[in-house]
């Protein structure tokens, strides 16, 4: 058996969903939403299933689903981009991430990469032979350690790996320290993959900005969006990614190999999503932000020192504060156990030793009533 994917535990999400499940919790940790998507967008794929779409669709997805992501790359940044040439749908961001860094590294290269970092990069990198550099930001703002990025980039560097909106710190990367990863990028001549399936879920003044659009940035990025994130469907597991023609070509090539194509059906439905006029995605985010602060909120009042979140699903809490005697993986158990709430231990999103263990994230895309029922649970509980 491979030695790595053997040793590798099973995800996070997936032993606190089944912890949650076990102790009948509010879970909080794996970040879908407990509401369902557009009801247009289901209607179309339940069309689109009736309409007989449902053998084999192209290899880089269906013409109406690219030309839809072409669309929104040019309406939401100013992107000019070729549905033929630079889009390819893939079976969630997930698939996407990987065909990515399958297409750009070889054995022996290496991958900057920044901590706290989603659960699937560091070992896709270390399964494809090439070797992770991260670069921890640092709490409670997670600001970006310049220097130490700077000093992680050297010869054998082939790529960054960029997540903003990011998951798990809900932080949202600023003009100046885009700026400052693109001219490392443009410095080394590597290419950069950029994590956005958050690219719609912003808060207050923060706004997302895709490295892709910087100066000099549009043919070293590939840039990777979720129908999972933008249209509350995690299940669909549809992602697309936007990325220069010579790229494309060869993400194309690793998608030919991990699935080859993504059900059609689902991808005509994406394609009306996508569609959809700019309130729908402004309200999306003026939503998820009241449950922000909905659920902000209630964890200062608990005893939480809660940490500046600017978008994506997720708040970073530290529980020291709250006097508790143990990690933050102990915290998790027990919060799942008393309060019946459940967690994520941050330490989870770092592949290095000596993680920050202070820190738990809790999921807010979930109902109002469910939020405050946690918050009233944990106010009881901790
Ligand atoms: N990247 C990040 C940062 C995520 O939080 C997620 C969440 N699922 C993914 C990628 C994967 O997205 P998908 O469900 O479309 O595969
Ligand atoms: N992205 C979601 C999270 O971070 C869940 C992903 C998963 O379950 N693999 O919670």
């Amino acid at each position: 058996l491979n030695s790595m994917l053997s040793g590798l535990p099973t995800t996070i999400f997936t032993v606190m969903s089944a912890l949650a499940a076990r102790h009948d919790a509010i879970n909080l940790g794996q970040g879908f939403p407990d509401t369902e998507g557009p009801a247009d967008l289901i209607e179309a794929a339940a069309a689109a299933l009736r309409d007989g779409r449902n053998q084999y669709p192209p290899l880089t997805g269906v013409p109406e689903l690219r030309t839809a992501v072409a669309r929104s790359n040019a309406r939401f940044y100013g992107l000019s981009v070729d549905p033929a040439t630079e889009v390819i749908v893939t079976s969630g961001a997930t698939e996407a991430l990987a065909a990515s860094l399958m297409a750009m590294v070889d054995p022996g290269d290496e991958v900057v990469v920044l901590e706290p970092l989603y659960d699937t990069y560091l070992p896709v990198i270390r399964a494809l032979g090439a070797v992770a550099r991260p670069v921890r930001l640092t709490p409670p703002d997670w600001s970006l350690p310049r220097a130490e990025l700077a000093a992680a980039f050297g010869p054998r560097t082939k790529a960054i790996m960029l997540n903003s909106p990011m998951n798990p710190t809900g932080k949202v990367f600023g003009p100046d320290e885009l700026a400052f990863i693109a001219d490392l990028v443009a410095r080394h001549q590597v290419y950069a993959i950029c994590d956005e399936v958050y690219e719609h879920l912003t808060f207050g003044g923060a706004r997302h900005i895709p490295l892709m659009t910087l100066p000099g940035m549009r043919p070293r990025c590939v840039r990777i969006g979720s129908a999972g994130k933008s249209f509350s469907l995690t299940g669909w597991k549809v992602g697309y990614v936007t990325a220069p023609a010579a790229i494309a070509a060869t993400v194309a090539k690793a998608h030919q190999l991990l699935t080859f194509t993504t059900p059609p059906n689902l991808q005509r439905a994406v394609a009306v999503g996508l569609d959809k006029d700019t309130d729908y995605f402004t309200t999306l985010a003026a939503d998820m932000q009241a449950k922000r602060d909905l659920l902000s909120d209630g964890l200062r009042a608990a005893g939480f020192d809660v940490l500046p979140c600017d978008g994506s699903y997720f708040i970073v809490a530290d529980i020291r504060s709250t006097g508790f005697a143990g990690d933050d993986v102990a915290f998790c158990r027990a919060l799942t156990e008393r309060c019946r709430v459940t967690a994520i231990p941050v330490s989870a999103f770092y592949g290095t030793d000596n993680a920050p263990d202070h820190l738990v994230r809790f999921a807010f895309c979930k109902k109002d009533p469910i939020l405050a029922e946690a918050v009233a649970r944990i106010r009881a509980g901790v």
